[in-house]
């Protein structure tokens, strides 16, 4: 909804460039609309590694981890959310290295209905090791601490390298793009919150899975603040004026987007409207697209 027009930085697929001293990043072929350029698979460490987002299931992207990191070792692989462009590889990176998976801690987690509006869930993944909030995995020259930060996906973390006061942003904050949020697993207060959570953080950089690092990252993540709070206001008076269905505001808040987007643009109304609810600022009967709002 809120796009860069153009490629703003230069890389090649399966070429490693260093991101810092403690930092690679090899990015996969597969762009698109939700993922940018490709994901980006970051590498930590100079010699024994963590793997953060070994991306979808694609051979040249496997050999290309291998290949880059074949004198050292790779020993934990690290997933900020089960979305299909994140964790996938993960078992194939497993079989071919040994190391262990890990990723957030709940065996009873929502994994999301399949939803056009984003990459699928990576519903055959498996971590052998259950990550929670403010959780340290250590390497020998790298310590990472989770930070749980759901509304993407509510299993989405964030993980934060010590060293080099780097925070590995996954899908939560990108550059290029306001993030996707689909209820139900989707969460827009939780979003909020963990947009909130960010701002308490000194982290220097942000490296999201897709897109460049973000350099004035508190910046940003106010910026994103302050876009779905604009939103809410215009939800609010697109109702007061009339508008009580999803896609009737829709029609008015997003009236300079593309209508093929608006089955999209509807999905995150939608998620706005349920934090609206919550926060008692509106009332619905009937429910999510269906559903006619009111003012309370
Ligand atoms: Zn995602």
């Amino acid at each position: 909804m809120n796009k860069a027009n153009s490629i703003d930085f230069s890389f090649e697929y399966g070429v490693c460039d260093q991101i810092t001293p403690l930092v690679r990043r090899v990015i996969a072929n597969n762009p698109g609309p939700f993922t940018y350029t490709g994901t980006g698979t970051y590498i930590i460490g100079s010699n024994e590694l963590a793997v953060i987002d070994p991306g979808p299931v694609d051979n040249d992207h496997l050999e290309a981890i291998l290949s880059i990191t074949k004198n050292q070792k790779i020993t934990h692989i690290i997933v900020t959310h089960t979305h299909n462009d994140h964790s996938p590889l993960s078992k194939y990176l497993q079989e071919k290295t040994g190391a262990l998976i890990y990723s957030f801690n709940e065996n009873d987690i929502n994994t999301g209905d399949e939803n056009k509006f984003e990459e699928g869930y990576d519903k055959e993944f498996k971590c052998d090791v259950g990550v929670k909030d403010g959780d340290i995995i250590k390497g020998k020259d790298w310590t990472l601490q989770a930070i749980h930060t759901p509304g993407h996906t509510s299993n989405h973390l964030c993980y934060s390298l010590e060293e080099e006061k780097i925070l590995f942003s996954g899908d939560h904050v990108m550059g290029w793009s306001t993030t996707v949020i689909v209820p139900p697993d989707g969460n827009m207060e939780e979003y909020m919150q963990s947009l909130e959570k960010l701002l308490q953080r000194n982290d220097k950089y942000y490296l999201p899975t897709h897109g460049k690092m973000i350099k004035n990252p508190q910046d940003l993540v106010k910026k994103y603040i302050s876009h779905r709070i604009t939103r809410e206001n215009q939800i609010e008076e697109a109702i007061k004026s009339g508008n009580n269905k999803v896609i009737d505001i829709v029609k008015i808040i997003y009236a300079d987007v593309d209508k093929k987007l608006y089955p999209a643009a509807s999905m995150s109304t939608l998620a706005h409207l349920k934090r609206m609810i919550d926060n008692d600022q509106i009332k619905v009967s009937g429910s999510n697209l269906e559903g006619f709002y009111e003012i309370n």
